[in-house]
């Protein structure tokens, strides 16, 4: 084999996972001394979580765990054992060296879509980026798509994804009945995000919404009647959003349909 092959292997194999993740799972539970569950995630704020189950428990670990050495994956065996946080010393110490896994993740920025039947997501960011702050951010912003976004019987109304640096408002904002004070809200929600970033905490997840956060919302001039507003029309809101779900699906199998 020449030199330059070799060398083009070495870089190749450099990277590659020290786990197959069965043997992972096996020996995370033999350190854990109990049965145990593994699921691997490409979630980017919690690298690391631990939930009891009947019987067993069940742990979550970002993909950077497949490149952790022995003495990691046992370091984390042994604090689950111990009940202690399972993401202390050495596997904390892990999870800040790899974070470059998490960020590095490729993903493309979508297409950004601003002028809505209603509102135009643009000039409410430029109003909301010149009364904040100072005209000085530059974060794109887009009319989401409204998929899975729904939680707890509630909806987010927007997101920031810290990856691509890009604010997603959901769609069903973009009605009639929405008072533009509430969309600017959640702009501003979103806009701070990006321009607070978010603090790791100890258990290893970042956290954003932190008090000197609550603090800047609070700024938000009509901050508390965007909150009373939310909460009386919230029923409304989630069934104009399912109401948007079902438009989307029907979309797609009439666009399935054609393409047949
Ligand atoms: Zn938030």
């Amino acid at each position: 084999m020449s030199a330059a092959r070799q060398l083009e292997l070495a870089f190749a194999f450099e990277d590659a996972p020290r786990w197959e993740p069965s043997l992972l799972e096996s020996a995370l539970a033999r350190e854990a001394g109990r049965p145990l569950r593994l699921v691997l995630t490409d979630n980017r704020s919690v690298l690391l979580s631990v939930k009891r189950e009947t019987g067993s428990l069940l742990l979550r670990l970002h993909r950077m765990f497949l490149h952790a050495p022995e003495a990691v994956v046992d370091a984390l065996g042994r604090n689950i054992r111990r009940r202690g946080r399972a993401a202390d010393g050495e596997v904390r110490r892990f999870m800040n060296a790899n974070l470059h896994r998490v960020r590095k993740t490729p993903r493309e920025t979508p297409r950004l879509v601003t002028n809505g039947r209603v509102f135009d997501l643009s000039a409410v960011y430029a109003d909301i980026n010149g009364r904040f702050f100072g005209g000085r951010l530059r974060v794109p912003i887009t009319w989401g798509r409204g998929v899975g976004r729904a939680r707890r019987g509630g909806l987010t109304f927007g997101s920031y994804d810290p990856v691509l640096s890009l604010i997603r408002i959901h769609p069903v904002l973009d009605r009639p009945g929405v008072p533009r004070f509430f969309l600017e809200s959640v702009v501003h929600h979103e806009m701070l995000h990006h321009h607070m970033g978010g603090v790791p905490d100890r258990a290893g997840r970042t956290v954003y919404h932190t008090r000197a956060f609550r603090e800047a919302e609070a700024r938000f001039p009509r901050h508390r009647e965007a909150l009373a507003w939310e909460k009386e029309n919230l029923p409304d809101l989630l069934r104009a959003s399912q109401a948007l779900d079902r438009e989307r699906r029907a979309a797609r199998a009439a666009a399935r349909a054609t393409t047949r």
